[in-house]
């Protein structure tokens, strides 16, 4: 079995104790990669190394045309070796081959790519003062950055957060999942072949409470903190930050109403509501987890949806064939079978789906739910949907918004005032209309409520990244 260590300063190295773990493939549902199993002591020599580049090394203060020509070789070594990180996440975390492989790796090289030519191409205010002085905005790199990354998109999410802390001129301690820890081991390879100075990216493995990822959260000498994961980890960590006055992102759990009016292109609605709910096994902070059909295509709506579900080819991961793989963990495995054995005493109906072989679920619908049921109100963060009618546009929006969470949701209308009318409406901070998971990465992403604390993509990264500092001159008059 390959060995993945930490990667501090510039060099692979096991844990200062000595510790390992087992990454455990969830499919074959046996170890298949030893990982170095860090401590607070790892995190600190890796927040250290981290210091020294940002204060000591070239990194923060190279051009923005330099630094982006790294991130950019950075991405292209990503995409020559597709094959071996998809199949990292893949083995990992279970994911499909055809998401990892063909989807998740080169979107992780497209948040390196426009990242770095947002930093370069961005501009800045010039005010000049009527007193004749003369203000201007710098966007100074933060510092070190701590990223705490979730499972569920290893890779992805990784470059979404180091991505924009590395093209504004930070350096960054990034933990990944235990669950997921290889793509990162990895990632932090190509990134010292990619020309990055030592100390830039440092990777620590761990877990997260009173582990590695507290260490690192903790640590004073942290400068921002942006994490995705669970809304309850986000509450421990933004005490932490907010313990050492940091800064932090929150990008935090969804539970996504999917609204499906009597005049949308059902065929389109059909496609996209299984794709939204359904993709990488449902783990996903954006699924549309909830449906909500209005009345009149109810029926219809729900053969469709049923037929396509049970159409979808359940197997292992590695297989270019298969749609959906088994959940992340055994951990992860036993809390979703949860909600689907308790479907029945909460009050609703399996239409298809249930538990699967080893760790899978099949993709499950359910009907007839109370909608105070925890399958309508928890993240289950698995394929299980629940599908609920609906009459009045009024009471579709009332259903969509009875959630703590505010990550996204989605209207399915061909009536382009109601898109708009219900956009406005809608307690999210993503609306997709007629569509699912298209993005720019130059609009705010993030969510409100519970699924979130700030916005990061484009500007926002920037704001978040850099102090903005003002700068402002005498100018002496004749
Ligand atoms: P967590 O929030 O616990 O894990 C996300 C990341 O945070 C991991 O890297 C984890 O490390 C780390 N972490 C956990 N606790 C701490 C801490 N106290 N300080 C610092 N870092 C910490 O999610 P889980 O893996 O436990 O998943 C539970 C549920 O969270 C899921 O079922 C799902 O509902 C939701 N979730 C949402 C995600 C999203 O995209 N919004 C992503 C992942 C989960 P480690 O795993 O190594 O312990």
């Amino acid at each position: 079995m390959d060995f993945y260590g930490h990667v501090i300063d510039g060099e692979e190295v096991p844990s200062a104790d000595g510790a390992e773990f087992d990454s455990i493939d969830p499919y074959r549902r046996e170890p298949w990669a030893r990982v170095a199993l860090g401590s607070a002591a790892d995190v600190d020599r890796a927040v250290r190394a981290a210091r020294r580049a940002f204060d000591e090394g070239p990194w923060p203060r190279m051009g923005l045309a330099e630094r982006g020509a790294v991130l950019h070789r950075l991405a292209g070594l990503l995409e020559r070796n597709a094959e071996e990180m998809g199949l990292s996440d893949t083995r990992d975390m279970g994911k499909p081959i055809t998401q990892s492989r063909d989807n998740d790796v080169f979107r992780a090289a497209a948040n390196l790519r426009f990242f770095a030519d947002h930093a370069r191409l961005s501009t800045a205010e010039t005010l000049p003062m009527d007193s004749g002085h003369h203000a201007y905005t710098r966007f100074e790199p933060a510092g070190v950055v701590a990223a705490i990354a979730p499972w569920n998109y290893p890779l992805m999410l990784a470059t979404w957060k180091v991505a924009p802390a590395l093209a504004w001129g930070n350096t960054v301690v990034l933990k990944p999942a235990e669950d997921s820890p290889v793509s990162a081991t990895k990632l932090a390879r190509l990134a010292l072949e990619a020309g990055m100075p030592p100390g830039v990216l440092n990777v620590v493995h761990g877990r997260g409470p009173d582990s590695a990822g507290q260490a690192l959260t903790e640590h004073p000498g942290i400068d921002r903190i942006t994490f995705t994961g669970a809304s309850s980890t986000g509450r421990v960590i933004a005490r932490a930050a907010a313990a050492n006055l940091v800064p932090v992102s929150l990008e935090l759990g969804g539970k996504g109403a999917n609204v499906v009016f009597a005049d949308a292109d059902l065929a389109n609605a059909v496609e996209w509501s299984i794709k939204a709910v359904y993709t990488n096994t449902g783990q996903v902070c954006l699924a549309g987890s909830r449906i909500y059909v209005q009345r009149p295509i109810y029926e219809e709506f729900l053969a469709r949806f049923v037929a396509a579900a049970e159409a979808m080819v359940i197997g292992d991961p590695c297989d270019a064939a298969t749609q959906i793989g088994p959940l992340a963990s055994e951990q992860h495995y036993r809390k979703v079978r949860g909600y689907v054995e308790t479907v029945e005493s909460a009050g609703g109906k399996i239409l298809t789906g249930g538990l699967g072989d080893g760790w899978t679920v099949r993709p499950t619908v359910v009907v007839d739910m109370p909608q105070t049921a925890p399958h309508c109100t928890e993240e289950i963060f698995g394929p299980l949907v629940v599908i609920s009618p609906f009459d009045t546009e009024q009471e579709a929006v009332e259903l969509a918004n009875n959630t703590r969470y505010g990550l996204n949701a989605m209207v399915f209308t061909e009536n382009l005032h109601r898109a708009h009318r219900v956009s406005a409406r809608l307690r999210a901070g993503t609306v997709w209309v007629n569509c699912f998971f298209i993005r720019d990465l130059r609009a705010p992403f993030g969510g409100v409520g519970d699924s979130g604390v700030g916005r990061e993509g484009g500007s926002f990264s920037r704001e978040f990244f850099t102090e903005p500092k003002a700068v402002i001159i005498d100018v002496k008059r004749d």
